[in-house]
């Protein structure tokens, strides 16, 4: 990609609105613009980003046996009427009429919406268990929509939900999604702990929060020390029992904001870790919450009609880029990791229009894309200062400088933008070193060609 035909309206001034990193850096680095409080236009460089996260998201899900459905954004009010929630639900739901004047809304979340075609669809017990999820953009009319994208008013989310016959099956739907959440979150670069949420009238421990810990986050959460050093398991067979990972993650105190006790915590003080920290996913099991009321039944292997037991499972999708520039940043800007980076690359031509540079560039652009990574090529006439900040701002994992006076000698320069310092390299040797040092994934390469 040359920045020339890209479309990258950078800002040099800090937006006054911008309170946390995420937000500033988003807005400076030209990722998206707000259109009214909590809504925002993706642009091409968070685009990319937010497509990315999704891939991973989303191939998560398939391999923990999740099928993938797109509910519409707009629902029918009766079927919240069924649920008894459209009247619970109360300001944060976008309430529309139709010109018929039918009650509709812009969907929160999609319980009601599943457990309709779920019922319509299911009859006997062999009809489950099923596990369906959706990524679409969800409407909240949140009281302080702030921070960006981190708290807004229409955001996207990955939303699953289970079917089981009972509670036994339905904790291994919980499980699966549990581990999947570890690796999911691993995977964009994040340590995210899961805690011990509050399950509310439903009783029971099956709802965990999963955060991460940064000190813009909203949420206070306690955990001990040692869940920071846990390893997320490799290579996990999802038909197997997956009890004995989840008991491990379970058995280390971690506790979100409500569900704490200071009185009752069983962690010695010096080993409490107490933050604040994002919300990034929510696990949680209801059981007949949603089935009772709507009439989402089956017949058992003995004939009797049982509620169907169910659960749903929350990422933040669109969150989740904010969250991981607050994870990772400096003072200049972002640092991508390498799975959801825009582009893994970024080649600053020093003397655009210099046939050398340019043919360099160039080069090192296509050798760059047959080893499967995304590039972006600063092929513009700005001064060299305007583009390093650039480049250190939109936080690409690798700058590869190029400029008369470096290739005079047969070298360019290469930085890791996490560590700073350039080295200067043969092109060959360039090429090397950015290829071997970046962790392709398999779900976000090649989703950009071109
Ligand atoms: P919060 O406590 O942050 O309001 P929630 O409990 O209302 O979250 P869920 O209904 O569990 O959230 O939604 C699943 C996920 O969607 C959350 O874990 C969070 O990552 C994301 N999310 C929820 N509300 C918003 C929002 N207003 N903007 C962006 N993402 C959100
Ligand atoms: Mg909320």
């Amino acid at each position: 990609m040359r920045l020339s035909e890209f479309f990258l309206p950078v800002l040099r001034e800090t937006p006054n609105e911008a309170q946390i990193a995420s937000h500033r850096f988003m807005l400076r680095a030209g990722m998206i613009r707000q259109s009214s409080a909590g809504i925002y236009s993706w642009l091409p460089l968070g685009y990319r980003v937010l497509k990315k996260i999704e891939a991973i998201v989303r191939d998560e899900q398939n391999r923990a046996g999740a099928h993938e459905v797109l509910m519409p954004t707009i629902q029918p009010a009766e079927l919240w009427r069924e649920s008894g929630r459209y009247d619970d639900y109360g300001k944060e739901m976008l309430r529309i009429k139709d010109r018929h004047g039918r009650e509709m809304l812009y969907g929160p979340t999609n319980e009601e919406q599943i457990t309709e075609i779920f019922r319509a669809a299911a009859k006997s017990y062999r009809d489950v268990p099923k596990l369906l999820y959706h990524i679409q953009w969800k409407f909240r009319d949140e009281v302080r929509p702030r921070f960006g994208i981190m708290r807004g008013r229409e955001f996207l989310m990955k939303d699953c939900y289970s079917f089981d016959l009972d509670f036994e099956s339905s904790k291994r739907a919980y499980n699966k999604m549990f581990v999947a959440y570890l690796k999911t979150f691993e995977r964009m670069g994040l340590k995210a702990i899961p805690m011990a949420a509050d399950t509310g009238p439903i009783g029971g421990d099956l709802s965990h929060e999963f955060i991460i810990l940064a000190d813009t986050g909203e949420s206070e959460v306690f955990c001990h020390r040692d869940l920071m050093q846990m390893a997320v398991p490799q290579g996990v067979d999802y038909r197997a029992d997956l009890q004995p990972i989840v008991d491990e993650w379970t058995s280390v105190y971690a506790a979100a904001d409500e569900m704490h006790d200071p009185a009752t915590c069983p962690v010695a003080e010096a080993d409490l870790v107490s933050q604040r920290g994002i919300e990034v996913g929510h696990i949680f099991h209801f059981g007949s919450k949603y089935s009772k009321p709507m009439g989402l039944s089956v017949t058992g292997p003995d004939g009797v009609d049982t509620d169907v037991i169910m659960g749903s499972y929350g990422v933040g999708v669109s969150r989740l880029v904010g969250g991981i520039i607050e994870a990772s940043h400096d003072d200049d800007g972002i640092i991508w990791p390498d799975s959801v980076a825009p582009f893994h690359v970024g080649i600053v031509n020093l003397k655009a229009g210099d046939a050398d540079c340019d043919s360099m560039c160039a080069d090192l652009e296509q050798k760059f894309r047959n080893a499967g990574l995304d590039v972006l090529v600063d092929d513009t006439g700005e001064r060299a200062g305007a583009k390093f900040a650039t480049m250190d701002l939109i936080g690409l994992p690798w700058q590869v400088v190029v400029g008369p006076r470096g290739l005079k000698d047969g070298q360019v320069e290469v930085k890791r933008r996490s560590e700073g310092e350039r080295m200067a390299l043969t092109p060959n040797a360039a090429l090397d070193r950015v290829v071997s040092g970046t962790m392709l994934d398999p779900a976000t390469t090649g989703l950009f060609p071109g």
